[in-house]
């Protein structure tokens, strides 16, 4: 069997362990599918049992480790009708929502979300590629050169009969409404700091076309605690940059390698003069540190992951040096709102609620709560999909719209793109990335 995604790092996993139960074909990607033990601690309703799919109604065959087992009997050429398209198989991928859950929670790390990458790639080969998953792929593309498909976006949102319409031809759900890209580009006006800290600001697809203000409030902040900016991928209009990571969630390996390979080459000058590369939303920076590593792309990935950082991860660590210090304004300190904060899945993934908290601490008197909720269901595209929308709503209704609904008074934080779409499709509630919270209340 041809693998796409790289999975040399699994080479040496399980070898010489007569329970591992290594599948017979698959090479290194069987190893990394047979790392589950097999505890079934994934099918328990425990506090902070991860898998979104499973929390739904407990149903096993929706658990991380249902997958593992439907995989591996897959590739011990075990399942009716022609393996990886077998229809239980089909099922319980199509319901992983790539979370990462399973790769910080599960006791052996199953990397579900990965092995879902390749999965997808497996199948595209197979059956091809929906129109719909080729729309969701090159979002990034058709936004920098299809002006036309904003105005449609606009349109589709506001006549019910072409959203039902779309329903039918594409598959993409008429009862959600699809987020609205800006119509131009924003012009960004970065102020040379002297002696500043030097920081590269990436500017990720939904940041740069859905929410430039989140971009705009991140070059505020970073320069008000001393940082000189180089803002990445949107000052240009031609110079477009893109981390590959909706080519990966439809399982299009080849083309988000081609994405990876131009950024890396753009941020690897950087990451060798040690500067820091920030990003803001959790999907895209993240994948750097982590599908990255699957790409193949040799030394540069590991110089780049290396300096790569969320926004809050980057406050949080300069506020622990005592190198960064925020001044707030008076108006924060009378603030009374509560903020509700909700973490996107990758961001917990890699622990990095911690330096969510750690920067709201330093606000002072502000009176904040970590939603203890899994994932929001949308998911990337997920949620869009006319087949999972009453599925993904189902998620957010499971913890997190409870929380929300209790404190309506409350300001909510959440720095993930997908997350922010789903909070203010089902509450009407508008949703802050951290930059804007904090820019909202500094001097
Ligand atoms: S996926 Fe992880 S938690 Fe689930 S059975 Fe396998 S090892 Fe256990
Ligand atoms: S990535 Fe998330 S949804 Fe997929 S199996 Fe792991 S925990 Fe479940």
């Amino acid at each position: 069997m041809k693998s796409y995604l790289d999975w040399s790092e699994y080479r040496d996993a399980g070898m010489g362990d007569a329970y591992a139960d290594i599948p017979k074909i698959g090479g290194d990607f069987a190893k990394a599918v047979a790392v589950c033990i097999n505890s079934r601690r994934c099918e328990s309703l425990a506090k902070g049992v991860m898998c979104p799919s499973f929390r739904l109604d407990a149903n096993p065959s929706l658990s991380t480790g249902a997958r593992v087992r439907l995989l591996k009997a897959a590739l011990n050429g075990e399942l009716r009708n022609g393996g990886m398209i077998t229809s239980e198989l089909v099922e319980a991928m199509d319901l992983c929502v790539s979370c990462k859950g399973c790769q910080r929670e599960c006791e052996n790390n199953v990397d579900m979300s990965r092995i879902k990458i390749e999965y997808l790639a497996q199948l595209n080969a197979s059956k091809g590629l929906s129109l719909r998953a080729r729309l969701f792929s090159e979002l990034p593309e058709l936004l920098a050169k299809r002006h036309w498909l904003i105005k449609l976006i606009a349109i589709r949102n506001r006549r019910p009969w072409i959203a039902t319409l779309a329903e039918r031809l594409l598959g993409i759900s008429a009862k959600s409404p699809l987020p609205e890209p800006v119509e131009a580009p924003r012009q960004y006006t970065l102020r040379e700091i002297e002696g500043g800290q030097p920081v590269v600001l990436f500017a990720d697809t939904f940041c740069k076309h859905y929410s430039p203000d989140i971009l705009t409030a991140a070059v505020e902040v970073l320069q008000a605690v001393g940082c000189q900016v180089s803002l990445i991928g949107a000052l240009d209009e031609k110079e477009r940059y893109c981390c590959g990571r909706t080519y990966l969630s439809q399982g299009r390996i080849e083309e988000a390698r081609q994405q990876a390979e131009k950024l890396l080459k753009k941020l690897a000058p950087y990451a060798q003069r040690g500067i820091p590369l920030i990003g803001l939303e959790p999907s895209c920076l993240l994948t750097l540190r982590d599908e990255y590593r699957a790409l193949g792309l040799g030394m540069m990935t590991d110089l780049v992951a290396g300096k790569a950082v969320l926004f809050e991860e980057f406050l949080a660590k300069g506020i622990k040096g005592g190198r960064l210090n925020l001044s707030w304004s008076e108006q924060a300190i009378a603030v009374q709102q509560p903020v509700m904060v909700h973490g996107h899945c990758h961001q917990k993934a890699v622990g990095a609620m911690k330096s969510m908290r750690k920067v709201l601490k330093q606000i002072p008197g502000v009176n904040f709560e970590m939603i203890e909720a899994s994932c929001c269901g949308m998911a990337g595209s997920f949620g869009l999909e006319a087949e999972h929308y009453e599925t993904a709503k189902a998620m957010a209704e499971q913890a997190l719209l409870p929380a929300l609904d209790a404190r309506p008074e409350a300001l909510i934080v959440a720095n993930g793109f997908s997350c922010r779409h789903q909070i203010e499709t089902q509450t009407g509630r508008p949703a802050l990335h951290l930059a804007q919270l904090i820019r909202l209340l500094m001097a």
